[in-house]
């Protein structure tokens, strides 16, 4: 009688042969798969969608992961985590998380004496410098009229963004996440805001640049440092009115642009003012 259904049926007896072979597989699935629950602390919510930020997430997972595979999962890069507790124990990024384990991330202290635990953060830089993403040329001007030593190319692919990063000891700035993912990257900054004067301002404060900010120290163009020079030896490069009304001037020691404080300095030295001011709030 099956012998009989089966050579009516074939297809139908397919069917159940697949079916068998799925349910098993949801049964080695269901064996198999594990959660963790899991907490951004602070800043690194900005990195989550709306609806998961400041909650306990339950994830689920397979095989064996790091902690940190699981923390990228989220989208938190590793370069802007600098605590992990496992079931209240600070680990490191290469920690094996298992079934149940509860996970807390936390970005890096101002203020609170932690020094007991694991800090997985590279020591701040004493004099950062940057290197900037193909998408953050503006920053790049910026950054450099406030003095700060800032690599920019709008050819630099991630290869060579994060190379050059570990070779000078640069921290890079972008508005990829992808590349801070990267294992190699030690030190990185993932920008929030657009807008390129916020930009700046949210760079000043998060690396507490505001006593080192140096204007007229490198040329916006090339990074070179700039110096001071007599109006005779740019004479013959200046514009007529430029030659009447300025008698300071700068020029780049690399790519020999001139510099004085016109209206550009003018509008400069306007929002460094006020990012100071904003900064001392
Ligand atoms: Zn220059």
């Amino acid at each position: 009688m099956t012998g009989s259904l089966a050579k009516l049926y074939p297809l139908n007896n397919l069917f159940n042969q697949k079916k068998l072979t799925l349910s098993l597989d949801l049964v080695y699935f269901s064996i198999s798969m594990k959660s963790v629950s899991l907490r951004f602390y602070e800043e690194l919510n900005d990195f989550l969608p709306a609806k998961k930020r400041k909650t306990l997430l339950r994830i689920s997972f397979t095989g064996r992961q790091t902690v940190k595979d699981m923390i990228e999962s989220q989208g938190v890069p590793h370069t802007d985590v600098d605590l992990i507790l496992v079931n209240g124990k600070s680990v490191n990024f290469n920690q094996i998380i298992h079934d149940g384990d509860k996970i807390s991330v936390y970005p890096e202290f101002e203020s609170l004496d932690i020094s007991s635990v694991t800090h997985l953060k590279k020591p701040p830089l004493r004099n950062p410098k940057f290197i900037l993403d193909v998408h953050l040329g503006r920053l790049a001007r910026y950054l450099r009229a406030m003095g700060f030593d800032t690599l920019y190319r709008n050819d630099y692919t991630d290869n060579d963004l994060v190379n050059i990063s570990l070779r000078e000891k640069r921290i890079i700035l972008t508005r990829d996440k992808g590349i801070l993912m990267r294992n190699a990257v030690e030190r990185g900054y993932w920008i929030r805001n657009i807008d390129v004067k916020e930009q700046a301002l949210e760079i000043t404060r998060r690396f507490d640049l505001y006593n080192l900010i140096s204007p007229f120290k490198r040329c916006m163009e090339c990074n070179g440092l700039i110096r001071s020079v007599s109006k005779e030896s740019v004479m013959k490069h200046l514009q007529f009115k430029t030659k009447e009304y300025y008698d300071h001037f700068f020029r780049c020691t690399s790519c020999e642009k001139i510099y004085w404080k016109g209206s550009h300095y003018e509008r400069m030295n306007h929002f460094l003012t006020k990012t100071l001011k904003k900064g001392s709030k």
